[in-house]
């Protein structure tokens, strides 16, 4: 009796994971066969006016490397070099298909898959086209941690405040850590693996703890400067945040 309600249930759930794993192969093979010809397209793009054979090939590429599974391959809205917005060259293509999961049950119709692509053929660089400077593509985005109590909110300390030298920071443990700083030995933390939180105090004898230390009230983190000012945290008036 219980089987004859399990059962079923159970089928439909294997045919249900047989059909989306074979869904997205199929789905992953198509979208691979489209962006190899677009590639090609993009790359071919200086060569050719036109290219007349893009529909026909993609199309056939698709059948011929999955014969069973896709059909009713639909290529439209295929615009080739043209401008947009000041970008020239460009190429979009949309590609509607059907896949037919051969499942022993009729319980699935076939699935319609839409996929859009836009990019740029190599057509090569416009007249007023500006190449970025060098220092430009050098820049790094700006990146300072400031140290916070995590807890309390309020300001932001720069590495050397002396509003936060006296309190532990919470640091992840690792070989330098263990070499620069000794285990306290109220909470042994010697044990814990490394890259878990550990809260060492660096002016104060170079210990390391856990957390849950008695010794450990409370602690600093440090943060990106940018974060700490969204969090609503505003400079140290003695440090100045740096
Ligand atoms: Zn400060
Ligand atoms: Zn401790």
């Amino acid at each position: 009796m219980e089987a004859a309600i399990i059962l079923p249930i159970f089928l439909i759930g294997v045919l249900t994971f047989a059909y989306l794993i074979k869904l997205v192969t199929v789905q992953e093979a198509v979208m691979h066969a489209f962006t190899d010809e677009a590639k090609r397209l993009s790359a071919e793009a200086s060569f050719y006016p036109i290219d007349p054979f893009f529909k026909s090939r993609l199309a056939n590429r698709i059948y011929g490397e999955n014969p069973i599974d896709v059909k009713n391959i639909d290529i439209d809205n295929y615009q080739y070099l043209y401008n947009i917005s000041g970008a020239a060259g460009m190429i979009s293509v949309d590609l509607n298909y059907q896949v037919d999961i051969r499942l022993p049950i009729t319980f699935y119709n076939d699935l319609p898959i839409y996929e859009k692509l836009v990019f740029r053929g190599f057509i090569g660089a416009e007249e007023d086209w500006e190449p970025m400077p060098f220092e430009d593509m050098e820049k790094e985005t700006d990146s300072q941690l400031v140290w916070i109590f995590p807890r309390a909110g309020g300001r932001y300390h720069g590495e050397d405040c002396t509003y936060i030298s006296a309190d532990p920071r919470e640091m992840l443990l690792s070989g330098k850590v263990r070499s620069q700083y000794k285990p306290c030995s109220i909470c042994k933390p010697s044990e814990i693996k490394n890259g878990n939180f550990v809260y060492c105090f660096i002016k104060s004898g170079e210990v390391y703890h856990r957390g849950s230390c008695p010794v450990v009230d409370r602690y600093v983190i440090s943060i990106e400067k940018e974060e700490a000012i969204e969090r609503g945290y505003t400079p140290c008036l003695k440090c100045g945040g740096n």
